[in-house]
Order: structure tokens, then sequence, then C-alpha cells
């Protein structure tokens, strides 16, 4: 079809760039093991780190919530489309959380959508950490407020940010609890004392800290003690949770606010019971399983130790998400190539997702994953790494 050269010369500089990617379709379930072309490989690349996505008792939620309440609600939240279940999740995400309410969006990028757009006006400015994921960028797009980037958990940028903003109705900082593409931890007690200092709101994105980090996965603010110290906490529930969607814990007053301005909410419909019923479950699951995650992080020293001890440099992770560093673009999709012809899958991750230069094969270790599985991968990462010459 015609109307569409322009594009078509773009992804033509791709290809020849080597930066081209193809999307590469699972033939089985979500697992510490996948199979891709009829190969059964391990899978590094999922954000599923519990195992959740076909956790038995999560399959059986949304079994029985099918059974019972269908397919589908059709409709939005503030029509006719909250059930009981909604209700419930919320419930249980605001108790989990220790806020007093939260909100249920689409997805965790909506979330951010949705919370920033309504929240802020041109009154007001908004200070963003300079790697914060896409959702956030876009969220604050979204809005008439002034922005202010800083230094990525450069607590000097941050307080010349919010000395300039004096003037401003309200001011928002804003990060991600866990950086999702070098795995590093923000600076949180250290943002909520500068927050508190001069007077700032602070919004958290835990959308790799749920299920991960602080007691049963409740995430950096818990972690950090510093519960009722932070404004609003966005998690999302298709990570570590396994499903889809995402969520706001916060005041009663901003969750009130929300379901009157937040338009995500407003204008699509809302989850089906199955995923609904297996949010529910899976919150239960973190609480009375917390074994999970003591193997998430015994798994994850384990894996990062072999890495650094073979010589790849994994950047300033300290959480499961271990970034292999591989500099120049066409040579980490090769090298994500290579390992996934030796029974590995890890994706290449270049810009814009990451600076230029910064091109890296990105790892996250599961709970599910035996330590034979991950000998074995960094058996992989070792003899690719040797041909490819990055170690
Ligand atoms: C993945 C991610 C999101 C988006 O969550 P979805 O539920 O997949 O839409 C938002 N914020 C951060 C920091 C993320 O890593």
């Amino acid at each position: 079809m015609k109307g569409f050269e322009h594009i078509q010369a773009e992804l033509n500089e791709m290809k020849k760039q080597g930066t081209f990617r193809t999307l590469i379709p699972l033939e089985s379930d979500q697992g510490s093991r996948v199979t891709i072309n009829g190969n059964n490989v391990i899978q590094l690349s999922s954000n599923n780190y519990l195992g959740l996505t076909s956790h038995p008792r999560l399959k059986n939620a949304a079994i029985r919530a099918v059974e019972a309440y269908g397919a589908g609600t059709g409709s939005v939240r503030t029509i006719a489309g909250t059930f009981n279940m909604h209700k419930q999740l919320e419930e249980k995400l605001a108790n989990f959380k220790h806020t007093e309410a939260a909100l249920v969006f689409q997805s965790g990028f909506t979330t951010n959508q949705g919370v920033l757009s309504a929240l802020l006006n041109e009154q007001d400015v908004v200070i963003s950490d300079e790697l914060n994921h896409a959702s956030i960028i876009d969220g604050i797009r979204l809005t008439k407020a002034a922005r202010k980037v800083y230094k990525h958990v450069d607590m000097k940028s941050l307080e010349d940010a919010l000395k300039q903003s004096g003037t401003y109705r309200k001011r928002l900082i804003v990060t991600d609890g866990v950086f999702s593409m070098d795995g590093n931890i923000a600076p949180l007690p250290e943002i909520v004392e500068l927050a508190e200092k001069y007077d700032a709101l602070v919004m958290v994105d835990d959308a790799h800290a749920s299920g991960v980090l602080g007691a049963n996965g409740r995430g950096t603010v818990n972690h950090f003690g510093l519960d009722g110290r932070v404004h609003i906490q966005v998690g999302t529930l298709s990570k570590a949770i396994g499903v889809l969607g995402g969520y706001v814990a916060s005041s009663q007053t901003l969750i009130d606010y929300l379901i009157h301005k937040g338009r995500p909410f407003l204008f699509s419909t809302s989850h089906p019971p199955a995923v609904t019923a297996a949010c529910i479950e899976a919150i239960d699951v973190l609480i009375e399983e917390p074994q999970l995650i003591e193997t998430l992080w015994e798994n994850t020293a384990f894996f990062k130790k072999g890495l650094q001890q073979l010589g790849f440099k994994t950047g300033s992770s300290e959480t499961p998400i271990t970034p292999v560093m591989v500099g120049d673009e066409a040579l980490a999709h090769h090298f994500s190539d290579k390992i996934l012809e030796y029974g590995v899958f890890a994706q290449g991750i270049a810009f814009p997702t990451v600076a230029k230069g910064l091109a890296r094969v990105r790892t996250i270790v599961t709970a599910e994953h035996t330590k034979g599985e991950l000998t074995e991968a960094l058996q992989v990462f070792e003899k690719a790494g040797k041909e490819l010459g990055i170690i």
C-alpha cells in the first residue's frame, strides 16, 4: 500500500544498522524455560519474577472467575464496569501498600499517564529523574505543568531543581523505584528528605520493585522504612504479580479525584473477571508464600556473581534486573541472537530504550529458575561472550 514510504525508509536504515527487530513468539507458557521456534530455551527476558504467570493458584482463580462472571465486563468502571471483585482488589492493594486507598488502571503505563495528567496543571512543576520509564515521560507530556529533569539519582541536581521551583503551587518529584534497564534502586530516603525540606510531593513507580523488594514484596517505600512518607505509589500487576494492570496506592483524596479525572480510568473498559481474580490471588500468594521472594534473591545473587566472575560488566544493578553491558547496538543484538542459538533467551536492548553506546543484553532471573538452569545459562554467556570478544 502506498503512503508509508517515509517510514519504510527509516526501517530500511534500521535494517542496515542491524537494529531492526522482529517479534519472537513463544510457543509455550511463560516460565523458566520457554519454547521458541520449536526449541526449549532458558528464559531470562521476562518480568515474571516469582513465576506467578502460571502459578496454579492464579490459574484456578482465573478459571473460577470466568465460570462465575464471564469473560468480559462490558463497561468502563464509572458506568457499569465496576464489579465487587474490582473493589476487593483495590482494598487488598491498599492494605498491602499500607495506604488509605488504591485504584486499578488498565496497565502500569496508563496509571502513570492517568495520575500525572490529572494531578498537575500549569500552576505546578514536575521534577523527574532522567532515566524514568517511558510511561512517566509520556504522563508528563500530557500535563501542562512545568518540567524539570534531574540527573540520574543525583541528589545535588534534584535539590537544585527544587530550589528553582519555589514559585509553583505544587512540586512533584517522580522516580522509578527500581530503574528498569539498569536494575539500580532509587535513593528514596534522600529523595524523601529533600521533598520534606522543600515541601514537595513524592511519586514512586514501583513496577520492578513490587513483589521484589520490601516485606512480602511491598516495594521500595517499605524496603526503606518510608511507609507514610511517600505520597503516591504506582505499581503494576503485570510483572511480579504475573497478570495485567496497574494501580496507584495513595490517600483517599487522590483516589477520589482520579475516579473523576483519571482519563484512562474513565474512558477505557475495566479488567475482565479472570484478570481481576488472578491479581487478587497473587497478592495472597505474596503474603502466604514469602519463600518465592527469598528464592528470587538467592538466584539473583548466584547469577550476578557468576556473570561478574566471567568478566562481564553488569553496571549498577542491585536487583534481579542484571544488564550484561555490551556497548555497541548491533553487537548487543548479535550477542542476544548467539545465546538464543545456544539455548538462552535474553533480549538485546539498544537506543532509544537506553542511551546510545550503552546497549546491553538484559537478564532477569526468576524464583522459578533452578541452579542447574542458571549454571547452564552462565556457560552459554561465557561461550558466546568469548566468541564475540565481549569477554
Ligand atoms: C513496565 C513498567 C511500566 C508499565 O507497566 P505495564 O503494566 O507493563 O504497563 C511502568 N513503569 C515502569 C517503571 C515499568 O518498568
